[in-house]
């Protein structure tokens, strides 16, 4: 039987078949999961529409997380079309191009604010409305990346963000742990995806990781999805607020 039959759960982050979040949808699909989807705008609506009737599904939502009433209005439809939510796929993050190519010590408010706001502040916003929908227990999964921990050139602001989003999975993971609602991250090593090539020079960022990272390769959507699937499903029961690296060995390797 499959993995996933019967479970309901919601998908943040597809901008199109490249990124990471489609990639886990596809594998939750596989594993007989009933998927939702979330666009930020009328552009992203076109592709994600599309992909997700490809997968036969036919809940598909706006949500800007900046705005709480798409929030609201977000988990009030799947309560009125589901009743009950059983996980959340959270892969969205955002900061302004300027704010990733500017020296550090240069970042604006605004652009630290939008950045920490989409970013991090997002995956609170959704747990919180989630846990009344949890309730039989929940996983809620978001995207994070090495640039949290090191310093990893033009990341800048959208480190810091990630440092706020890690923290935020183990204070969530604490806050609901006694519903039986897991809280994990996968970060993941760099893949070529829409939000990835806002980062300045990353084609180079991957060429050096495929050479270091002990594995010897980058990192695929096919990767990040198996470790999703492990984190969506009952095989990881017992884990809460962990940070999983999903980048071929590479965040192990010092000088
Ligand atoms: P992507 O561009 O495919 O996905 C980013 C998504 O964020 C898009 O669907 C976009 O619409 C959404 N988004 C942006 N602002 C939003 C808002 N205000 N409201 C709702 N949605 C919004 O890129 P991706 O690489 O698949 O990114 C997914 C996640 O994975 C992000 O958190 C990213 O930081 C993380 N990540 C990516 C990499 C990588 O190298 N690609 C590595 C580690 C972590």
């Amino acid at each position: 039987m499959a993995m996933l039959s019967g479970k309901k759960i919601l998908v943040c982050g597809v901008a199109n078949e490249r990124s990471i979040a489609w990639g886990i949808a596809e594998a939750l699909h596989r594993e007989g999961a009933e998927l939702a989807f979330t666009y930020v705008n009328e552009a992203i609506e076109k592709r994600v529409r599309p992909l997700a009737e490809s997968l036969n599904c036919k809940t598909v939502l706006p949500c800007d997380v900046q705005s709480d009433a798409d929030l609201d209005n977000l988990f009030s439809e799947l309560e009125s079309r589901w009743g009950t939510l059983d996980g959340i796929v959270h892969s969205l993050a955002f900061a302004e191009r300027e704010d990733l190519g500017r020296p550090f010590s240069k970042t604006s408010r605004e652009g630290f604010r939008l950045a920490l706001d989409v970013s991090a502040y997002s995956l609170i916003a959704m747990a919180g409305r989630a846990e009344a929908l949890m309730k039989n227990g929940g996983s809620i999964l978001t995207m994070t990346y090495l640039g949290s921990q090191r310093v990893v050139s033009n990341y800048n602001i959208m480190g810091v963000a990630k440092a706020a989003l890690e923290s935020s999975v183990r204070y969530l993971a604490a806050d609901l742990g006694a519903k039986h609602i897991r809280v994990n991250a996968i970060s993941a090593g760099p893949i070529k995806t829409l939000a990835a090539s806002g980062i300045p020079h990353f084609r180079e960022l991957l060429a050096s990781f495929a050479e270091r990272a002990p594995l010897k390769r980058n990192v695929s959507q096919e990767d990040v999805a198996q470790a999703s699937l492990f984190y969506l499903s009952p095989m990881s029961n017992g884990i809460s607020g962990e940070i999983t690296y999903v980048d071929c060995g590479f965040n192990i390797l010092g000088v």
